[in-house]
């Protein structure tokens, strides 16, 4: 069986990656399975253990360091997130296409260790928007949001290590464009 591939998929926080993520997942034919990650972070309302992410403490995520566990690793204000490497290759392995929605140093690291990864990073409109959808959430302190809106600055900086760049100005639409550019990497 071919192995599947690995799509990275990056974009600051509150770019509406999740949403976006819920259109291209509803087809069947980019055969697309999506890595939970593992996150030090504390759940979010609606946030459900085993299906957003793998909610773990930090002794336990520091512990899986050591062990060699993550494929790759980030501290992203103030939390670790990372991505199990025996997960994605045994998705691979059954010949799935894995999306990993990491930030900018994990997919460094991604794009290191596996060079055949597509890279795509969605852009928000503008950062007045951007702000607007952070703060829509209202699950942060004023503190966390301006520490997410200056880690947002900085991220969309890098916009040029990735392959493709996607506008969220519209998610379906840009959830199109992402099943293109799968598409295109499939043949
Ligand atoms: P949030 O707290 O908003 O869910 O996530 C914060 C940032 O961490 C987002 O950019 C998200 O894509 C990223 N992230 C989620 N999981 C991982 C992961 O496993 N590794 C890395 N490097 N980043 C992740």
């Amino acid at each position: 069986m071919k192995k599947g591939l690995l799509i990275i998929v990056s974009g600051p926080s509150g770019v509406g990656k999740g949403t976006v993520r819920e259109y291209y997942m509803k087809d069947p034919s980019l055969n697309l399975t999506y890595s939970i990650s593992m996150t030090t972070r504390a759940p979010r309302e609606g946030e459900r253990d085993g299906v957003d992410y793998i909610f773990i403490s930090r002794d336990e995520f520091e512990q899986k360091i050591k062990e060699g566990e993550f494929l790759e690793w980030a501290e992203f204000v103030g939390n670790y997130y990372g991505t199990s490497i025996k997960q994605v290759e045994k998705l691979r392995e059954e010949g799935k296409n894995v999306v990993l929605e990491i930030e900018v140093q994990g997919a460094t690291i991604v794009k290191e260790k596996c060079p055949d990864a597509i890279s795509i990073f969605i852009i928000p409109p503008s950062m007045e928007e951007l702000e607007k959808r952070i703060r829509g959430r209202r699950s942060e302190p004023e503190e966390i949001i301006q520490q997410r809106l200056a880690k947002a600055s900085q991220e969309l900086k890098l916009v040029g290590n990735y392959k493709y760049v996607v506008c969220n100005d519209d998610p379906e639409l840009a959830a199109e464009v992402i099943g293109l550019i799968i598409k295109r990497n499939q043949n």
